[in-house]
């Protein structure tokens, strides 16, 4: 399988590379040159195996002759054994037509954990046969950094910078991210918000030379090992509620395009997707591209769903490429005027395929908090506000196709926004592991 960038001026290079690579070095991101088909009797026959066995029956045509077909099998076995449930996905009804797909088991307690261990080990594995050692840089708004220094601490050969925006994190974030006391860790509080660190993060890859000299990798969902492993539970989740014969629409609770942008390849692959759902906070740019047609800036407003604080969404750079039908020279056009002017129009051509293939709708942060205790009363369920965001999206999207949301993180971490909106306090789950709770103080 060969990666190519989404600006077109950057080599071209097959699964590992890229993955060790991240940004692409025109400043684009890599995707696949081609997207393997999943025929309906492939699908089919996914229906009862494990999460690891249909993890590496969808990842395996992407990567290609890059890990070995046991060490691929192993290291994603390693990866979810530490997930606090025994189906590491779950999905449960909480209405007529409509399900929650739990992300949040991994052991940072949000969705970036299911890539993320993934990586980590993918990683250490190339790492191991190349004897190279590499610098990660990571920007977040909270959930990425916890999730990549949970996967990366004490991994021999990488140091870990983890770029975060001052003030702006919950605290249970801040502290997942401050208290691992491992030398390769470095979380690094940002003076401004997740775009800033993101602008950050870019312009370190894009000095060439330094990058060089630092051996720099990225773990953020530009990097495509990221968007792949997601991909994954798009198809467990509708198979479980009936692919290929039936469809399934997703709702997803988004920020910087990455998880919804993995649906959109698994809908790529052959899975049946009726609808994918973008669902986003106030900070809505992605509603009104979709809707008015215009990307433009219009400044981040902090919110009580942080982890989806975001205006520069890079992962809707790859739905751009695919929408323009893989014309570079127009994603670079729309990416010079998003940087020089503020924004961009998408083509007519590229608005419909996206309309095509999304839909969209924002919750204000009273909408998120009444979506938070209107679960609680319906179903006994506590939600995160990401989730929350999700669900309020969702409700006008509800009918004869069965609607997976998509529970981002659990509930515990953003205790805050729970509590204000319910007078719960979320429990931690009975097992959570690390940096809270005694084995890094
Ligand atoms: C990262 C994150 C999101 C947004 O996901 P994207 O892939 O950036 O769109 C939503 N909810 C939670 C809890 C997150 O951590």
């Amino acid at each position: 399988m060969r990666y190519v960038s989404t600006r077109g001026q950057a080599p071209v290079l097959g699964f590992e590379e890229a993955m060790m690579t991240g940004l692409a070095a025109d400043g684009g991101l890599y995707v696949p040159e081609r997207v393997p088909a999943m025929s309906a009797a492939e699908i089919a026959a996914l229906a009862g195996l494990s999460y690891e066995e249909v993890a590496f029956r969808v990842m395996r045509p992407f990567v290609g002759e890059a890990f070995g077909e046991e060490e691929f099998r192993g290291l994603i076995a390693e990866s979810y054994a530490g997930f606090g449930h025994a189906a590491r996905v779950p999905i449960v009804q909480i209405g007529a037509n409509h399900f929650l797909m739990e992300l949040f088991h991994g052991p940072t307690l949000a969705f970036k954990d299911v890539a993320m261990q993934l990586i980590g080990r993918l990683f250490r594995a190339s790492l191991a046969r190349s004897g190279r050692r590499i610098a990660i840089v990571g920007a977040t708004s909270g959930d990425t950094g916890s999730a990549a220094i949970e996967a990366f601490r004490g991994v021999p050969g990488v140091e870990v910078f983890i770029l975060f925006p001052h003030g702006r994190v919950s605290e249970v974030q801040r502290r997942q991210m401050t208290t691992p006391a491992e030398a390769n860790v470095h979380a690094i509080a940002v003076d401004g918000t997740f775009d800033d660190c993101q602008a950050r993060l870019k312009e370190m890859f894009a000095d060439r030379r330094f990058a060089e000299e630092v051996g720099l990798a990225g773990v953020n969902s530009i990097n495509w090992a990221r968007v792949l492993a997601q991909v994954v539970y798009y198809v467990t989740a509708a198979v479980a509620l009936g692919a290929p014969h039936r469809a399934v629409s997703f709702t997803v609770p988004t920020g910087n395009f990455g998880d919804i942008y993995a649906g959109l390849i698994a809908r790529r692959m052959g899975l049946p997707v009726e609808r994918l759902v973008v669902a986003t906070n106030q900070n809505d740019i992605l509603h009104r591209t979709l809707t008015g047609g215009e990307y433009r800036k219009a400044g981040v407003r902090p919110s009580i769903s942080p982890s989806m604080d975001i205006e520069v969404a890079s992962n809707f750079e790859r739905a751009l490429h695919d929408a323009h039908g893989g014309d570079s020279a127009a994603v670079r056009a729309d990416m010079t005027a998003l940087r020089e002017e503020g924004g961009f129009r998408v083509a007519q051509g590229a608005l419909s395929a996206l309309r095509d293939w999304f839909a969209s709708g924002r919750a204000s942060e009273e909408e998120t908090s009444a979506a938070i205790a209107r679960t609680l009363r319906e179903t006994g369920h506590l939600v995160c506000p990401h989730t929350a965001v999700g669900l309020h999206v969702a409700a006008g999207f509800l009918g004869a196709v069965p609607m997976v949301t998509l529970a981002t993180a659990h509930p515990a971490k953003f205790p805050e926004a729970v509590e204000a909106a319910t007078g719960l306090r979320p429990p931690f789950p009975r097992a959570w592991p690390t940096c809270m709770t005694g084995r890094n103080g």
